[in-house]
């Protein structure tokens, strides 16, 4: 682990790459007619270091974005032991359910819960992590809309996402319902999937007027998904270059 503050030319080159997604996101939410704060940047940081996630927050971040449990787990672990900083994590690639226990003990909020299965799993993981004292909060669902019904990329379809969120806001004590996440589906153009997705999102919004988030947009599409509503873009090959090829 580098020491918590040390500058150095990664720190340089994450600076720039962050200075220009944020600039590109104000235009993009200036050119909506919309606040520059009302999206907010998730910085994925998954296959990246603990000292990529220290140097972010000596840069100023304070939301993450993790998707590969324990991977995440203990890298947010890590961070937390060397900085006393706040800051949010988020998971938001595909959860095994036998994976909610551990996520329930690090994450804000989970954007890609894509079953009914997933929502009971999480239920009872976030009460138990309450209970241990593993987490001060609520844990925060996001549904994960799917446009194409692909299984492979998950998600519910429009019509099946009420019974999900009622599901949500039947354990009050232990989930919050956030609102919904896309992933646009591969090969469709962006602005059809963004402009579909933000007429499913206003129908939701209409039914469950708490769950104003909508996390859609990443490196390739994030002004698109801003133009049509997104309040958090997640972003990591912008900010952090080109994954590394890990073997898992
Ligand atoms: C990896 C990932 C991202 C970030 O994608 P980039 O193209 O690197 O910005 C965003 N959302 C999800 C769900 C991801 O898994």
């Amino acid at each position: 682990m580098t020491t918590a503050g040390a500058r150095d030319a990664r720190s340089d080159e994450l600076a720039a790459a962050l200075a220009t997604t944020r600039r590109s996101i104000g235009d993009a939410a200036r050119a909506a007619g919309r606040e520059p704060d009302a999206v907010s940047l998730l910085v994925v940081t998954k296959y990246f270091p603990a000292e990529d996630v220290l140097r972010l927050l000596e840069l100023g971040e304070r939301e993450f974005g993790e998707s590969r449990e324990p991977e995440a787990g203990r890298k947010i672990a890590e961070v937390r032991e060397a900085v006393e900083t706040e800051f949010a994590a988020d998971m938001i690639g595909r959860v095994q359910r036998k994976k909610a226990g551990s996520i329930a003990r690090w994450a804000r909020r989970v954007h890609s819960v894509d079953s009914l299965a997933l929502v009971e799993a999480f239920d009872g993981a976030a009460h138990r992590a309450l209970d241990a004292g593993h987490r001060e909060e609520r844990l925060g669902i996001l549904l994960q809309v799917s446009l194409d019904g692909d299984p492979e990329r998950g998600g519910f379809a429009a019509d099946h996402l009420a019974a999900a969120a009622d599901r949500v806001l039947a354990s009050p004590g232990s989930l919050r319902l956030d609102g919904l996440m896309l992933i646009a589906p591969l090969g469709m153009d962006p602005s059809a999937a963004m402009g579909q997705v933000a007429g499913i999102r206003a129908d939701f919004v209409e039914r469950y007027p708490e769950a104003t988030e909508l996390s859609a947009g990443m490196s390739g599409d994030m002004e698109t998904a801003i133009a049509y509503g997104s309040t958090c873009v997640r972003v990591g090959t912008a900010i952090l270059g080109p994954r590394p090829i890990l073997s898992h």
